[in-house]
């Protein structure tokens, strides 16, 4: 089963992928992660990454397309995988078909509203959990203990910028998978259970 979520940043894509990896067997691969990972480790690619990421911007397609293009040709990936944060741009999305074949699309669908209110009281772990502040009675990872963080990108200034490029740049994949009849859009402002229900109830 090969799925991409598709939504705004904020949406809620990381959080079902945790509950899907786990349903269905297939790796989660996050765009995004692989940056931070990358900036992490101080590597190249990170380095060049995170002069885009702190900005809200993009990074360029050959680089994110040829680390996808990689991470699918690994074993794990045989059986399917859910890309999260990939395709961003319509151009992505037709190196992505000429990679593999994707079954489905999952658009998350969420008003601005709430994304800013999702992003500006996101907290992060190095673990890969996120959590909202308000959900929080301390600043230490409810999972593994770490002390929780504030992404960079999840700055007031930076998010107004990425929701802008979301609109303008990455909105567009989802019409074009919509072309292809591949589309399937989930109200992502519920609660986290109940958008699961549905994507669990459309992929069986
Ligand atoms: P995310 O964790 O998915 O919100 O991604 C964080 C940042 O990484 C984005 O705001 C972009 O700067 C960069 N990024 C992640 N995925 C992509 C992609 N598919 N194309 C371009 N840039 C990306």
């Amino acid at each position: 089963m090969n799925l991409i979520l598709l939504g705004a940043p904020g949406a809620g894509k990381g959080s079902q992928a945790v509950n899907l990896k786990e349903r269905y067997g297939i790796p989660h691969i996050s765009t995004g992660d692989a940056f931070r990972s990358n900036i992490a480790k101080g590597t190249e690619i990170g380095l060049y990454a995170k002069s885009f990421i702190d900005k809200g911007l993009l990074v360029p397609d050959e680089v994110v397309v040829g680390i996808v293009d990689a991470r699918l040709k690994e074993p794990d990936c045989e059986k399917g995988f859910i890309l999260d944060g990939f395709p961003r741009t319509v151009n992505q999305a037709q190196a992505l078909d000429k990679i593999t074949a994707v079954d489905l699309v999952i658009d998350f669908k969420v008003d601005r509203a709430t994304v800013i209110n999702r992003l500006s009281g996101r907290r992060s772990c190095s673990c890969g959990g996120t959590f909202h502040i308000s959900k929080l009675d301390s600043e230490y990872c409810p999972v593994c203990g770490k002390k929780l963080y504030i992404r960079d990108d999840d700055k007031p200034e930076v998010i107004e910028e990425r929701l802008k490029v979301y609109e303008e740049t990455t909105a567009p994949v989802a019409d074009y998978y919509r072309a292809q009849g591949k589309l399937f859009e989930v109200d992502a402002t519920r609660e986290l259970d109940e958008v699961y229900r549905d994507i669990v109830e459309k992929l069986g």
